[in-house]
């Protein structure tokens, strides 16, 4: 069984997971932290835990979601998963991060491509990790509490965004709580009754 522990990080507040399981092992989600008080404050909830991080991994490659690949690497020596598709709004987060005042040093070590999961379509190859045990699932920034992701970003595209979600999300089971990349932890049942964005049928 894994547990979530959540940090939400930058001028932009976006939501970092910690995934650990019993033995005390973690993957580090979308390290966000942009200023060293936050890189800090992840360092340190790892640490007074006692959990090691085995994997670092990006559900996509928006700006929000990368600004700490190069920390979590520096400090745990983790190479950084991520879908393939990905590989080019990574390589452009520095860009972005320019026109947006909020440069970063970006992650330069190796990449693992994930070949399974599924792809949103807020971003090219977003992907979304679902542990049903657990019963939640790491959405990335496809479907938030009562709203969804841009597609207005280069590569998103609406019509998959929203078909992902009714197909992807809306057929787990109700109670399966969505830790999205903003905002609040929501679940299915929720957004379904709810979500103005996306009509169940
Ligand atoms: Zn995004
Ligand atoms: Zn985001």
């Amino acid at each position: 069984m894994l547990s979530v522990k959540s940090f939400t990080f930058s001028p932009v507040q976006e939501n970092t997971y910690v995934l650990y399981n019993e033995q005390g092992q973690c993957c580090i989600i979308d390290p966000g932290c942009y200023f060293p008080e936050e890189r800090e404050e992840l360092k340190t909830g790892i640490d007074k835990t006692g959990l090691s991080p085995v994997m670092l991994l990006n559900t996509h490659c928006h700006l929000d979601h990368v600004f700490g690949n190069k920390f979590v690497h520096d400090t745990w020596g983790l190479s950084l998963h991520l879908h393939e598709n990905e590989k080019q709004l990574l390589d452009h987060a520095p860009q972005y991060g320019e026109m947006w005042q909020l440069p970063f040093d970006n992650y330069e070590g190796p990449l693992v491509y994930l070949k399974e999961g599924n792809i949103p379509g807020h971003s090219p190859g977003s992907i979304a990790f679902y542990h049903e045990a657990g019963g939640f699932i790491i959405g990335g920034d496809a479907l938030f509490n009562m709203s969804i992701g841009r597609t207005d970003l280069p590569g998103g595209d609406f019509d998959t965004l929203v078909n992902s979600i009714q197909t992807q999300f809306f057929t787990l089971p109700d109670d399966t709580k969505v830790y999205s990349g903003h905002g609040p932890v929501t679940t299915v049942g929720f957004e379904k009754m709810n979500n103005p964005f996306v009509k169940l049928y």
